[in-house]
């Protein structure tokens, strides 16, 4: 990998597709510019800034490719050699970007792709309001409407237009799941009336989770049955369209975007449910709470939110209670980019925690400013870029370290995989839950429901 990051530099050799990838380049470039993407290609004036946002500029200051600016100088290269008009004329003397370089979609995709998590930290720290990451996922729309996006997320983009899920779990499977947790936690709560329902009319709730939850870590699902159950929450799956995650948000296709959202605001109508509720995962929450309505040109007729504003509400309401010393051990928080930068809830996950834990500590900075887990924009589905983010995750790392927290909680599936992975790789003495791990564990049983609890 170290030898492919040496190859960001400008000036490799074209391939034999340059014509027609060219061609092609320039009518995406022309069809999909938006007035948001073209000022954030003219406007930057390269003070250097975000560079000091980045986690791959500052784990690697000894190297300029991993500037946010110069990651985006790349993809205006190929802006102005295909839609400014004196460049097309006097690329070469303007150094807009030669056809060979143009031609080098490949060493595009290892930037786009490979060396950015999309995570938004540089456009918050741009003093002109430049997005760098908007252009990221800009040029990785046109590079996957090209095909030339990492085999890991063209699968899971695959996945998800066929089966509807990004794991591709049949519908056999996801009810040998929903049996499976609803045995366990009727055992567990000593309850025969506990149940799962899939596709019941007119809930209050219809809630969607990662295929993770059916297929992998059913531990997930079962924290939220067990506190709708206790909370007398009423509440339905739907049969489809219970994918919450979208890989539309990560390769920059908005009509996978749309299709994803789009499948689970269709079962909310379809089923009546007056709420759209998402686990814990930063960028299925971003993609259902925000960005969907518009890939889908849907309107927002019903409330949407994620699991722990759920959670937070039932606390206010009275309708469950916990008890912090449950969760007795040092508990810090990793803001997932998603939810929090793109998403405004910063406030909301820590309150909970408060409620849940009793030694509660800070890492900073964080919110809004927080680093990225480093395993976010699709990257923990592309392996051959693993190595270079293992070594950019020493950031995150140092951060962790300094909190001396026993514990790391996130309200993310892929940011748990994201620091589980760089947790074990600089061997920090820390464990990675999520919100709803500390929920589960800190709900106190109403008498009579306390089951087989200790077993
Ligand atoms: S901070 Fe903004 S203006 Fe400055 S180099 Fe970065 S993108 Fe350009
Ligand atoms: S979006 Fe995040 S990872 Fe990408 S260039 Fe900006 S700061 Fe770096």
């Amino acid at each position: 990998m170290k030898g492919r990051i040496v190859s960001l530099a400008a000036g490799s050799q074209p391939d034999s597709r340059s014509a027609t990838q060219y061609r092609m380049l320039s009518r995406l470039f022309r069809e999909r510019l938006t007035r948001e993407m073209a000022f954030s290609m003219v406007s930057c004036v390269h003070c250097g800034a975000c560079a000091q946002a980045c986690h791959y500029a500052l784990a690697r200051a000894h190297d300029p490719c991993m500037t946010p600016a110069y990651k985006a100088d790349q993809i205006r290269r190929m802006f102005n050699r295909n839609m400014n008009w004196i460049c097309r004329i006097l690329s070469g003397r303007l150094n807009a970007g030669t056809s060979a370089a143009d031609a080098d979609m490949e060493r595009l995709r290892d930037i786009v792709f490979g060396a950015c998590t999309g995570c938004r930290r540089c456009t918050f720290n741009c003093p002109i309001g430049v997005d760098n990451a908007a252009l990221i996922r800009f040029t990785r729309g046109i590079l996957t409407e090209m095909g030339v996006v990492p085999e890991g997320l063209s699968n899971a983009s695959r996945n998800q237009w066929l089966s509807g899920n990004q794991m591709s779990v049949t519908e056999e499977e996801f009810f040998d799941s929903l049996d499976w947790i609803k045995a366990e936690l009727q055992y567990e709560l000593g309850v025969g009336d506990l149940d799962i329902l899939v596709d019941k009319k007119d809930c209050d709730i219809i809630y969607a989770v990662n295929p993770r939850e059916i297929k992998y870590d059913p531990h997930s699902l079962m924290n939220a049955a067990k506190l709708f159950y206790l909370a007398g929450e009423s509440w339905t799956l739907p049969r489809y369209g219970w994918d919450q995650t979208n890989f539309g948000l990560f390769s920059g296709d908005d009509r996978l975007g749309a299709f994803m959202a789009g499948n689970l605001y269709r079962a909310a109508e379809r089923l009546r449910a007056r709420r759209i509720v998402v686990s814990e995962c930063g960028h299925g929450y971003r993609s259902v709470r925000w960005e969907g309505y518009s890939w889908a040109n849907n309107q927002q007729t019903i409330p949407t939110e994620s699991v722990v504003e759920t959670v937070m509400r039932y606390l206010i309401e009275g309708r469950i209670k916990v008890d912090r010393l449950r969760n007795t051990g040092s508990v810090t928080f990793h803001d997932s980019c998603n939810v929090a930068r793109y998403g405004g809830l910063v406030e909301e996950p820590r309150w909970v925690l408060k409620q849940v834990c009793s030694d509660f500590r800070e890492m900073y900075p964080n919110g809004v400013n927080n680093f990225c887990c480093t395993g976010g924009g699709g990257l923990l589905t592309m392996p051959e870029y693993r190595p270079l983010r293992l070594e950019v995750a020493r950031i995150k790392a140092d951060q962790l370290k300094v909190t001396e927290a026993d514990t790391v909680c996130t309200m993310c599936h892929n940011c748990r995989d994201g620091l589980g992975d760089l947790i074990d790789h600089y061997q920090l003495n820390m464990k990675v839950v999520q919100v709803m791990d500390l929920v589960a564990e800190a709900l106190v049983l109403p008498p009579g429901n306390e089951g087989n609890i200790n077993e």
